[in-house]
């Protein structure tokens, strides 16, 4: 049988070859899912890349994110170029419809609310020139150096990768750290004076909170970022939050891209139960302020 492909670029550059998603990518996607220490999406996004177009800025072997057959191993690949492409996944699986539901965000209220919206509008901010070269360049390891503002410490600031990403979300649900100096401590590879993880801990922990903006600040301008934060307006109490793009169970499903359909109790029917349920549920690290 031929294979609808189709190309995707994603906001780093890179441009791929991608065939449609098959229910043998999907059923793998979920019981893969079922063993965390199993990094799904990146497999699941292996497995539907055929071919590279344009490499972007992965162009030599070290990187190990492009393979001389032309294979994309996308747990190599920055975090922003795997969460686009999961969501270009969906678009063409599925359509770029998304519906879902989440509870008001107001304690008093917690109304079940539904929003819809489409995903191929998601904005895509790519890297900064000098992440862009540093991810080119042999030997960086995705790193360049930052001088903290206000305590003048030189250190290493690290694109992260989806492997990279996955270690983090496996720290969060392992509860070993909180979410915060997880995430920063796989950041900052290199903190200048600190030798020791403890070190390197301490300083995280009691980093004032001009630097940490700072960081955030830094990320913003170099990373590839998704503006992929949804407003939701509460259909009871009218209170307005933001919630991240839920990329978890139902996304890669038909299921989320329809309205509900109201049952005969008068109660809208959407089953729990999904295939592609329970990976990433934490999240696909496509909402990055963090
Ligand atoms: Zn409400």
């Amino acid at each position: 049988m031929q294979e609808t492909t189709y190309s995707a670029a994603c906001p780093s550059g890179l441009i791929v070859t991608v065939r449609e998603a098959q229910v043998r990518d999907v059923k793998q996607l979920g019981k893969a899912a079922r063993d965390s220490r199993v990094d799904s999406l990146a497999e699941f996004l292996s497995a539907l890349t055929v071919g590279v177009e344009d490499p972007g800025p992965y162009t030599w072997s070290g990187q190990r994110v492009i393979s001389t057959d032309g294979k994309v191993n996308w747990s190599a690949a920055l975090q922003g170029d795997s969460s686009a492409m999961f969501i270009n996944a969906r678009v063409n699986a599925f359509g770029t419809d998304l519906y879902f539901k989440v509870s008001c965000a107001n304690s008093l209220c917690r109304k079940q609310v539904e929003r819809h919206i489409e995903i191929k509008d998601i904005v895509q901010h790519g890297l900064s020139d000098l992440a862009f070269k540093t991810v080119t360049e042999h030997g960086t390891d995705h790193q360049f150096e930052l001088e903290l503002p206000r305590c003048g410490v030189v250190v290493g600031w690290k694109l992260l990768t989806r492997a990279d990403q996955h270690k983090v979300d496996r720290i969060i649900e392992d509860k070993i750290d909180e979410v915060g100096p997880a995430s920063l401590l796989v950041r900052l590879p290199y903190i200048a004076g600190c030798g020791t993880p403890g070190e390197r801990s301490k300083f995280v922990n009691h980093l004032v909170v001009s630097d940490s903006d700072f960081l955030r600040e830094s990320y913003e301008e170099h990373d590839i970022l998704l503006e992929d934060m949804v407003e939701v307006t509460c259909s009871r109490c009218g209170h307005i939050f933001e919630t991240p793009l839920p990329t978890g169970k139902d996304f890669f499903s038909s299921r989320s891209a329809a309205p509900p359909r109201p049952s005969k109790n008068g109660r809208s029917k959407r089953s729990t139960n999904s295939d592609t349920s329970q990976f990433l549920e934490e999240d696909t690290g496509t909402s990055e302020a963090r």
